[in-house]
């Protein structure tokens, strides 16, 4: 696996397509040329190339995490009521397809039902919230993790949008608690930092039927992993999850800061971290170096 890994990076590591994202200011100060990929399997072992350990924002991808919680919360026919299970066929910001689905947000992975998703974390108090939702992430990835300040201020300061479609829901009643509130928290999220590595990690316990397979912890009940794994398979790339199910063949779910995770269950989990990023918002290289150690160790699912 170890030459898999360094062979996709080097194969990749002088494409520079993409951008950084740019509408959250800090995240486009980060290096282009930053590129880590990490693999964990069902049995802990770790594998890991290039800048797998350099800490970088884990943006949409906690939204997987905070699903899982929440499933495991209140069950997936709740949150299918609540939230909604398909594609909304916009970018992940879509205000449109708010308005188009009836006030419903639609998905758990995108900004809409993922901030919907958050508000139905229980807690009295904001820290009560917040302490829920660190602890649920330090449990997938079996250490403690931390905020980072510079993103989570760039990020505060320009989430006016996301702002906009949480207040939207509460008008529609799909929001489950404040919004102004529940949005600073999910930006919070958004700013943990994690590695490639960690990232593989927390990717792992899905692939291992919910529990951690290198603490040997359980984070999420085994019946509500297939449910997850299902809405990363819908919307876990945003609007172009389709061409890398095409292609790929397994659960991705990627983040505006660079981070890919792809889960090949029963197997193991891979992860990259490069932060260029195409159109849609998922990273170039990442998606390149993902499929490249898919197919060569033949992991889409949909292979017979
Ligand atoms: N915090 C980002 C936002 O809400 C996450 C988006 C993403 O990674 O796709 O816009």
């Amino acid at each position: 696996m170890h030459s898999s890994l360094a062979q996709a990076r080097e194969e990749y590591a002088d494409d520079h397509g993409g951008r950084n994202a740019s509408y959250i200011p800090a995240l486009a100060q980060v290096s282009s040329n930053l590129f880590g990929i990490a693999a964990v399997s069902c049995n802990g072992d770790i594998v890991e190339v290039g800048d797998a350990e350099v800490p970088f924002a884990i943006e949409s991808i906690s939204k997987v995490f905070s699903l899982a919680y929440v499933i495991d919360q209140i069950g997936h026919r709740e949150l299918l009521s609540k939230i909604g299970a398909n594609p909304t066929g916009e970018p992940f910001n879509s205000v449109m397809a708010v308005e188009l689905h009836h006030g419903k947000p639609l998905n758990p992975l995108v900004n809409a039902g993922a901030m919907a998703t958050v508000s139905l974390i229980p807690g009295k108090t904001p820290d009560d919230i917040w302490n829920t939702i660190i602890s649920n992430l330090e449990a997938f990835a079996g250490h403690s993790l931390s905020v980072d300040e510079e993103i989570y201020h760039s990020e505060s300061e320009t989430n006016q949008h996301n702002r906009g479609i949480a207040w939207l829901l509460k008008s529609y009643g799909y929001f489950y608690n404040d919004p102004d509130m529940i949005v600073d928290l999910y930006t919070r999220m958004c700013s943990v930092k994690i590695t490639a590595r960690d990232l593989a990690v927390m990717g792992a316990c899905f692939c291992n039927g919910g529990v951690n397979p290198v603490t040997g912890k359980r984070v999420v009940k085994d019946t509500n992993v297939p449910p997850v794994l299902a809405e990363m398979c819908m919307s876990g790339l945003y609007d172009s999850t389709g061409t890398w199910m095409y292609e790929a063949g397994v659960p991705g779910k990627s983040g505006v800061g660079g981070g890919l995770l792809a889960c090949a269950p029963g197997k193991l989990a891979l992860a990259s971290y490069s932060p260029p990023l195409d159109v849609a918002g998922n990273s170039v290289r990442g998606q390149k170096a993902l499929n490249r150690i898919i197919t060569e160790h033949g992991l889409n699912l949909f292979l017979s």
